[in-house]
Protein backbone atom coordinates (compact mmCIF):
# COMPACT_ATOMS: atom_id res chain seq x y z
CA UNK A 1 0.00 0.00 0.00
CA UNK A 2 1.33 3.19 -0.97
CA UNK A 3 0.93 6.50 0.37
CA UNK A 4 2.22 10.14 -1.72
CA UNK A 5 2.50 13.27 0.69
CA UNK A 6 1.78 16.91 -0.82
CA UNK A 7 4.38 18.48 -1.71
CA UNK A 8 7.43 19.59 0.26
CA UNK A 9 6.00 17.61 3.25
CA UNK A 10 8.72 15.20 3.24
CA UNK A 11 10.54 18.00 5.21
CA UNK A 12 9.90 16.47 8.57
CA UNK A 13 10.78 13.28 7.49
CA UNK A 14 14.02 14.18 6.07
CA UNK A 15 14.70 15.21 9.91
CA UNK A 16 13.41 11.49 10.97
CA UNK A 17 10.90 13.15 12.76
CA UNK A 18 8.55 9.93 12.96
CA UNK A 19 5.04 11.43 12.71
CA UNK A 20 3.12 12.41 9.73
CA UNK A 21 0.35 14.64 10.41
CA UNK A 22 -3.70 14.03 8.37
CA UNK A 23 -2.53 17.55 6.53
CA UNK A 24 0.20 16.73 4.65
CA UNK A 25 -1.06 12.99 3.01
CA UNK A 26 -1.85 13.70 -0.62
CA UNK A 27 -3.23 10.56 -1.77
CA UNK A 28 -3.22 7.16 -1.49
CA UNK A 29 -3.15 4.39 -3.95
CA UNK A 30 -6.18 1.83 -2.07
CA UNK A 31 -7.14 2.90 0.63
CA UNK A 32 -5.64 1.24 4.03
CA UNK A 33 -6.87 -0.18 7.21
CA UNK A 34 -6.31 1.24 10.94
CA UNK A 35 -2.83 -0.47 11.43
CA UNK A 36 -1.71 -1.34 8.67
CA UNK A 37 1.96 -1.20 7.10
CA UNK A 38 1.97 1.90 4.68
CA UNK A 39 4.78 2.73 2.15
CA UNK A 40 5.34 6.41 2.07
CA UNK A 41 6.45 8.51 -1.10
CA UNK A 42 7.18 12.11 -1.52
CA UNK A 43 4.99 14.03 -4.11
CA UNK A 44 7.71 12.96 -6.69
CA UNK A 45 7.12 9.66 -6.36
CA UNK A 46 10.80 8.82 -4.35
CA UNK A 47 10.33 6.53 -1.52
CA UNK A 48 10.68 7.58 1.77
CA UNK A 49 9.54 5.60 4.88
CA UNK A 50 7.02 2.69 5.91
CA UNK A 51 5.06 2.98 8.87
CA UNK A 52 1.64 2.11 10.78
CA UNK A 53 -1.77 3.63 9.52
CA UNK A 54 -4.34 5.11 11.83
CA UNK A 55 -7.20 7.66 11.31
CA UNK A 56 -6.88 10.70 13.67
CA UNK A 57 -4.06 13.79 13.49
CA UNK A 58 -1.28 11.48 13.61
CA UNK A 59 -2.03 9.06 10.98
CA UNK A 60 1.41 7.59 10.19
CA UNK A 61 3.78 6.69 13.23
CA UNK A 62 7.13 5.76 11.34
CA UNK A 63 9.01 2.24 11.57
CA UNK A 64 11.41 2.49 9.34
CA UNK A 65 13.24 4.82 7.53
CA UNK A 66 14.84 1.91 5.17
CA UNK A 67 13.21 -0.65 3.18
CA UNK A 68 12.79 -3.93 5.81
CA UNK A 69 9.53 -5.87 6.21
CA UNK A 70 7.70 -5.30 9.13
CA UNK A 71 7.47 -8.87 10.47
CA UNK A 72 8.78 -10.98 13.74
CA UNK A 73 12.48 -10.53 12.60
CA UNK A 74 12.01 -6.50 12.19
CA UNK A 75 10.68 -6.32 15.85
CA UNK A 76 13.36 -9.14 17.42
CA UNK A 77 15.68 -6.59 15.76
CA UNK A 78 14.16 -3.68 17.36
CA UNK A 79 14.04 -5.27 20.84
CA UNK A 80 17.29 -6.54 20.76
CA UNK A 81 18.82 -3.20 20.36
CA UNK A 82 16.23 -1.80 22.90
CA UNK A 83 18.03 -4.53 25.42
CA UNK A 84 21.97 -3.88 24.48
CA UNK A 85 20.86 -0.10 25.80
CA UNK A 86 19.42 -1.43 29.47
CA UNK A 87 22.61 -3.65 29.25
CA UNK A 88 25.03 -0.91 28.77
CA UNK A 89 22.94 0.52 31.54
CA UNK A 90 23.31 -2.06 34.20
CA UNK A 91 19.47 -2.88 34.45
CA UNK A 92 18.82 -5.45 32.57
CA UNK A 93 20.89 -8.48 33.90
CA UNK A 94 21.78 -7.17 37.19
CA UNK A 95 21.44 -9.64 40.32
CA UNK A 96 20.14 -6.15 42.51
CA UNK A 97 17.63 -4.92 39.51
CA UNK A 98 15.32 -6.54 37.74
CA UNK A 99 12.86 -3.78 36.74
CA UNK A 100 13.31 -1.78 33.90
CA UNK A 101 11.49 -0.35 30.41
CA UNK A 102 12.56 -2.28 27.96
CA UNK A 103 10.54 -0.46 25.22
CA UNK A 104 9.90 3.47 25.03
CA UNK A 105 8.18 4.25 22.13
CA UNK A 106 9.29 6.43 19.61
CA UNK A 107 12.35 6.80 21.91
CA UNK A 108 13.18 2.84 20.87
CA UNK A 109 11.80 3.39 17.64
CA UNK A 110 8.64 1.32 18.28
CA UNK A 111 6.27 4.31 18.15
CA UNK A 112 3.29 3.28 20.01
CA UNK A 113 5.10 0.44 21.98
CA UNK A 114 5.29 0.34 25.36
CA UNK A 115 7.53 -2.62 26.91
CA UNK A 116 8.00 -3.07 30.68
CA UNK A 117 10.33 -5.72 32.60
CA UNK A 118 9.30 -7.24 36.23
CA UNK A 119 11.64 -10.02 36.83
CA UNK A 120 9.92 -12.91 34.49
CA UNK A 121 6.99 -10.90 33.32
CA UNK A 122 7.17 -8.27 30.56
CA UNK A 123 3.85 -5.74 30.26
CA UNK A 124 3.24 -4.92 27.44
CA UNK A 125 1.11 -1.55 26.41
CA UNK A 126 0.31 -0.62 22.63
CA UNK A 127 -0.74 3.12 22.20
CA UNK A 128 -1.49 2.02 18.25
CA UNK A 129 -3.60 -0.17 16.33
CA UNK A 130 -0.90 -1.16 14.49
CA UNK A 131 1.11 -1.90 17.63
CA UNK A 132 -2.29 -3.90 18.59
CA UNK A 133 -2.49 -5.71 15.09
CA UNK A 134 1.18 -6.66 15.50
CA UNK A 135 0.41 -8.01 19.09
CA UNK A 136 1.54 -11.30 18.60
CA UNK A 137 4.71 -10.77 16.78
CA UNK A 138 5.95 -8.87 19.27
CA UNK A 139 5.28 -11.56 22.15
CA UNK A 140 6.93 -13.82 19.82
CA UNK A 141 10.47 -11.43 19.24
CA UNK A 142 9.89 -10.83 23.16
CA UNK A 143 10.03 -14.31 24.02
CA UNK A 144 13.42 -14.73 21.94
CA UNK A 145 15.06 -12.23 22.87
CA UNK A 146 14.74 -11.41 26.63
CA UNK A 147 16.42 -14.21 28.52
CA UNK A 148 14.10 -15.69 31.52
CA UNK A 149 10.32 -13.95 30.35
CA UNK A 150 7.97 -16.78 30.92
CA UNK A 151 4.70 -14.06 31.44
CA UNK A 152 3.80 -11.92 28.78
CA UNK A 153 0.96 -9.32 29.75
CA UNK A 154 -0.76 -7.17 27.45
CA UNK A 155 -2.62 -4.10 29.11
CA UNK A 156 -4.20 -1.77 26.43
CA UNK A 157 -7.39 -1.78 27.36
CA UNK A 158 -6.99 1.82 28.22
CA UNK A 159 -4.31 2.93 25.85
CA UNK A 160 -5.73 1.79 22.54
CA UNK A 161 -8.22 4.51 20.92
CA UNK A 162 -11.32 4.21 21.68
CA UNK A 163 -12.97 4.80 18.29
CA UNK A 164 -10.65 2.04 16.43
CA UNK A 165 -13.46 -0.58 18.02
CA UNK A 166 -10.83 -3.05 18.92
CA UNK A 167 -12.57 -4.97 21.07
CA UNK A 168 -9.44 -5.40 22.84
CA UNK A 169 -9.00 -7.02 26.48
CA UNK A 170 -6.04 -7.19 28.82
CA UNK A 171 -4.67 -10.66 28.77
CA UNK A 172 -1.76 -13.27 28.69
CA UNK A 173 0.10 -13.53 25.39
CA UNK A 174 2.01 -16.00 26.86
CA UNK A 175 2.06 -17.81 30.24
CA UNK A 176 -0.21 -16.66 33.93
CA UNK A 177 0.13 -16.14 37.04
CA UNK A 178 -0.90 -12.41 38.14
CA UNK A 179 1.19 -11.18 40.43
CA UNK A 180 5.08 -10.68 41.05
CA UNK A 181 7.65 -9.65 43.32
CA UNK A 182 10.33 -7.36 41.73
CA UNK A 183 13.39 -5.66 42.82
CA UNK A 184 14.19 -2.14 41.74
CA UNK A 185 18.05 -0.84 43.70
CA UNK A 186 17.46 -4.13 45.83
CA UNK A 187 14.53 -2.79 47.15
CA UNK A 188 11.64 -5.43 46.68
CA UNK A 189 8.06 -4.19 45.39
CA UNK A 190 4.72 -6.01 44.63
CA UNK A 191 3.51 -5.30 40.80
CA UNK A 192 0.01 -5.97 40.07
CA UNK A 193 -0.25 -5.96 36.13
CA UNK A 194 -4.04 -6.54 36.13
CA UNK A 195 -5.25 -4.07 38.59
CA UNK A 196 -2.62 -1.58 38.73
CA UNK A 197 -2.09 1.71 37.11
CA UNK A 198 0.12 2.22 33.29
CA UNK A 199 2.20 -1.08 33.77
CA UNK A 200 1.90 -1.91 37.78
CA UNK A 201 4.64 0.52 39.07
CA UNK A 202 6.14 3.98 37.92
CA UNK A 203 9.73 2.89 36.54
CA UNK A 204 10.01 6.19 35.65
CA UNK A 205 11.17 7.74 39.03
CA UNK A 206 14.02 4.43 39.53
CA UNK A 207 16.85 6.91 39.62
CA UNK A 208 15.04 10.28 41.30
CA UNK A 209 13.86 7.80 44.24
CA UNK A 210 17.63 6.71 44.85
CA UNK A 211 18.43 10.34 44.70
CA UNK A 212 15.61 11.22 47.95
CA UNK A 213 17.60 8.03 49.43
CA UNK A 214 20.60 10.24 49.80
CA UNK A 215 18.66 13.19 51.35
CA UNK A 216 16.69 11.38 53.89
CA UNK A 217 18.63 10.70 56.66
CA UNK A 218 17.10 11.82 59.75
CA UNK A 219 14.34 13.84 58.13
CA UNK A 220 10.79 13.76 58.55
CA UNK A 221 9.28 12.72 55.21
CA UNK A 222 5.73 13.61 53.20
CA UNK A 223 5.53 11.89 50.03
CA UNK A 224 2.53 12.67 48.41
CA UNK A 225 0.76 11.06 45.02
CA UNK A 226 2.54 7.85 46.63
CA UNK A 227 0.89 5.02 44.65
CA UNK A 228 2.78 1.79 45.39
CA UNK A 229 5.10 3.63 47.74
CA UNK A 230 8.47 3.93 45.86
CA UNK A 231 9.74 7.02 47.08
CA UNK A 232 8.83 6.01 50.85
CA UNK A 233 10.61 2.47 51.08
CA UNK A 234 13.92 4.13 49.89
CA UNK A 235 13.08 6.99 51.91
CA UNK A 236 13.28 4.46 55.09
CA UNK A 237 16.62 2.57 53.28
CA UNK A 238 17.75 6.58 54.19
CA UNK A 239 17.39 6.52 57.75
CA UNK A 240 14.52 8.67 57.58
CA UNK A 241 13.36 9.52 61.30
CA UNK A 242 9.41 9.36 60.03
CA UNK A 243 7.77 8.25 56.59
CA UNK A 244 4.29 9.72 55.74
CA UNK A 245 2.45 8.55 53.00
CA UNK A 246 -0.46 10.10 50.83
CA UNK A 247 -3.18 9.01 47.98
CA UNK A 248 -6.46 9.44 47.44
CA UNK A 249 -7.05 5.69 46.55
CA UNK A 250 -7.53 3.56 49.19
CA UNK A 251 -6.09 0.81 46.97
CA UNK A 252 -2.77 2.63 46.12
CA UNK A 253 -2.55 3.04 50.30
CA UNK A 254 -3.04 -0.76 50.50
CA UNK A 255 0.00 -1.42 48.13
CA UNK A 256 2.02 0.93 49.62
CA UNK A 257 1.15 -0.74 52.70
CA UNK A 258 2.48 -4.17 51.57
CA UNK A 259 5.32 -2.72 50.10
CA UNK A 260 7.01 -0.82 53.14
CA UNK A 261 5.75 -4.15 55.37
CA UNK A 262 7.66 -6.49 52.40
CA UNK A 263 11.27 -4.18 52.96
CA UNK A 264 11.08 -3.03 56.70
CA UNK A 265 8.55 -5.45 58.66
CA UNK A 266 6.89 -4.10 61.66
CA UNK A 267 9.13 -0.81 61.56
CA UNK A 268 6.91 2.18 63.09
CA UNK A 269 8.41 5.21 61.32
CA UNK A 270 6.07 4.66 58.22
CA UNK A 271 1.92 5.43 58.62
CA UNK A 272 0.08 5.92 55.27
CA UNK A 273 -2.98 8.10 54.95
CA UNK A 274 -5.83 7.59 52.20
CA UNK A 275 -6.53 11.25 51.46
CA UNK A 276 -6.70 14.00 49.03
CA UNK A 277 -3.38 15.77 48.69
CA UNK A 278 -4.35 19.22 48.63
CA UNK A 279 -6.95 18.94 52.19
CA UNK A 280 -3.94 17.10 53.43
CA UNK A 281 -1.84 20.10 52.66
CA UNK A 282 -3.92 22.25 54.14
CA UNK A 283 -4.59 20.46 57.31
CA UNK A 284 -1.34 19.45 58.35
CA UNK A 285 -0.58 21.19 61.88
CA UNK A 286 1.83 23.67 62.17
CA UNK A 287 3.87 25.29 65.03
CA UNK A 288 3.51 29.11 65.95
CA UNK A 289 5.90 29.84 62.70
CA UNK A 290 3.56 28.22 60.86
CA UNK A 291 5.57 25.53 59.81
CA UNK A 292 4.96 21.93 59.50
CA UNK A 293 6.62 19.21 61.36
CA UNK A 294 7.80 17.45 57.70
CA UNK A 295 11.62 18.77 56.49
CA UNK A 296 11.16 16.50 53.63
CA UNK A 297 8.77 16.53 50.81
CA UNK A 298 7.59 14.65 47.03
CA UNK A 299 5.30 16.20 45.43
CA UNK A 300 4.60 13.64 42.18
CA UNK A 301 1.45 14.34 41.04
CA UNK A 302 -0.78 12.98 38.04
CA UNK A 303 -0.08 14.53 35.02
CA UNK A 304 -2.49 17.65 35.11
CA UNK A 305 -2.14 18.29 31.45
CA UNK A 306 -2.77 15.35 29.40
CA UNK A 307 -3.53 17.82 26.61
CA UNK A 308 -2.38 21.30 25.30
CA UNK A 309 -5.52 23.16 25.89
CA UNK A 310 -5.16 21.85 29.89
CA UNK A 311 -2.19 23.67 30.20
CA UNK A 312 -3.82 27.14 31.59
CA UNK A 313 -5.54 24.79 34.38
CA UNK A 314 -2.34 22.28 34.88
CA UNK A 315 0.00 25.49 35.54
CA UNK A 316 -2.41 26.66 37.81
CA UNK A 317 -2.66 23.33 40.11
CA UNK A 318 1.02 22.99 39.94
CA UNK A 319 1.10 26.62 41.08
CA UNK A 320 -1.48 25.74 44.24
CA UNK A 321 0.41 22.32 45.29
CA UNK A 322 3.77 24.02 45.21
CA UNK A 323 2.71 27.01 46.90
CA UNK A 324 0.90 24.70 49.95
CA UNK A 325 4.40 22.83 50.19
CA UNK A 326 6.21 25.81 50.21
CA UNK A 327 4.24 27.63 52.95
CA UNK A 328 4.55 25.10 55.80
CA UNK A 329 7.76 23.01 54.94
CA UNK A 330 10.63 23.51 57.46
CA UNK A 331 13.25 26.13 57.33
CA UNK A 332 16.30 24.17 55.88
CA UNK A 333 14.07 22.03 54.37
CA UNK A 334 14.19 19.61 51.08
CA UNK A 335 11.38 19.94 48.46
CA UNK A 336 11.32 16.75 45.69
CA UNK A 337 8.68 18.35 43.28
CA UNK A 338 7.90 16.75 39.69
CA UNK A 339 5.07 16.62 36.49
CA UNK A 340 5.04 13.96 33.96
CA UNK A 341 2.37 16.28 32.00
CA UNK A 342 3.93 15.94 28.65
CA UNK A 343 2.15 19.15 27.45
CA UNK A 344 3.95 21.01 30.51
CA UNK A 345 7.83 21.76 28.91
CA UNK A 346 10.22 22.23 31.88
CA UNK A 347 10.96 25.87 31.54
CA UNK A 348 6.88 26.22 31.98
CA UNK A 349 6.97 23.72 35.20
CA UNK A 350 9.81 25.58 36.12
CA UNK A 351 7.67 28.71 36.00
CA UNK A 352 5.23 27.71 38.11
CA UNK A 353 7.54 26.54 40.73
CA UNK A 354 9.37 29.76 41.23
CA UNK A 355 5.74 31.86 41.55
CA UNK A 356 5.18 29.13 44.20
CA UNK A 357 7.57 30.11 45.84
CA UNK A 358 7.40 33.71 45.38
CA UNK A 359 3.99 33.74 46.61
CA UNK A 360 5.24 31.91 49.75
CA UNK A 361 7.74 34.43 50.32
CA UNK A 362 10.69 31.69 50.85
CA UNK A 363 14.04 31.78 49.90
CA UNK A 364 14.38 28.59 47.57
CA UNK A 365 18.01 27.39 45.52
CA UNK A 366 17.72 24.77 43.02
CA UNK A 367 19.82 21.73 43.68
CA UNK A 368 19.18 19.38 41.11
CA UNK A 369 17.12 19.37 38.10
CA UNK A 370 15.80 15.79 37.34
CA UNK A 371 14.24 14.17 34.27
CA UNK A 372 13.05 10.44 33.34
CA UNK A 373 15.61 8.03 33.31
CA UNK A 374 17.92 6.41 30.23
CA UNK A 375 15.49 3.65 30.04
CA UNK A 376 12.84 6.29 29.05
CA UNK A 377 14.81 7.21 26.12
CA UNK A 378 14.21 10.66 24.31
CA UNK A 379 14.88 9.86 20.37
CA UNK A 380 16.97 12.86 19.56
CA UNK A 381 14.74 13.87 16.12
CA UNK A 382 11.34 13.25 18.55
CA UNK A 383 12.09 16.02 21.36
CA UNK A 384 8.12 15.58 22.57
CA UNK A 385 9.28 12.22 23.92
CA UNK A 386 10.44 14.09 26.54
CA UNK A 387 7.86 14.33 29.68
CA UNK A 388 8.71 14.10 33.08
CA UNK A 389 10.85 17.16 35.17
CA UNK A 390 11.52 17.59 38.70
CA UNK A 391 13.27 20.02 40.84
CA UNK A 392 15.13 19.17 44.33
CA UNK A 393 14.86 22.32 46.17
CA UNK A 394 16.45 23.81 49.36
CA UNK A 395 14.25 25.49 51.08
CA UNK A 396 15.38 28.11 53.62
N1 LIG B 1 4.96 8.78 43.17
C1 LIG B 1 4.38 7.57 42.67
C2 LIG B 1 3.58 7.76 41.39
C3 LIG B 1 2.47 8.78 41.52
S1 LIG B 1 1.16 8.51 40.40
C4 LIG B 1 5.48 6.51 42.48
O1 LIG B 1 6.66 6.80 42.72
O2 LIG B 1 5.16 5.40 42.09
C5 LIG B 1 -0.03 9.62 40.96
C6 LIG B 1 -0.83 9.15 42.17
O3 LIG B 1 -1.60 10.27 42.60
C7 LIG B 1 -1.84 8.03 41.93
O4 LIG B 1 -1.55 6.96 42.78
C8 LIG B 1 -3.20 8.65 42.27
O5 LIG B 1 -4.05 7.75 42.98
C9 LIG B 1 -2.82 9.80 43.17
N2 LIG B 1 -3.75 10.94 43.21
C10 LIG B 1 -4.42 11.51 42.19
N3 LIG B 1 -5.10 12.60 42.62
C11 LIG B 1 -4.83 12.72 43.94
C12 LIG B 1 -5.20 13.67 44.94
N4 LIG B 1 -6.00 14.70 44.67
N5 LIG B 1 -4.73 13.48 46.19
C13 LIG B 1 -3.91 12.45 46.50
N6 LIG B 1 -3.53 11.54 45.58
C14 LIG B 1 -3.96 11.67 44.32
Amino acid sequence: MRLYLKKGKEESLNRYHPWIFSGAIHHYDSKPEEGDVVDVFTSEGQYICKGHFQIGSIMIRVLSFGQETIDTHFYAQRLRSALDVRRCLHLADNPNNNTYRLVHGEGDNLPGLVIDIYGHTAVMQAHSVGMHKDRMMIAEAISSVVPGIENIFYKSETTLPFKAELGQENGYLLGDGNEDIALENGLRFHVDWLKGQKTGFFVDQRENRHLLEQFSQGRKVLNMFCYTGGFSFYAMRGKAQLVHSVDSSSKAIELTKANVELNFPSDSRHTAYAEDAFRFLDNMPVDAEGHCQYDLIILDPPAFAKHKDALRNALKGYIRLNQKAFEKIQPGGILFTFSCSQAVNKDQFRSAVFTAACQAHRRVRILHQLHQPADHPINIYHPEGEYLKGLVLYVE
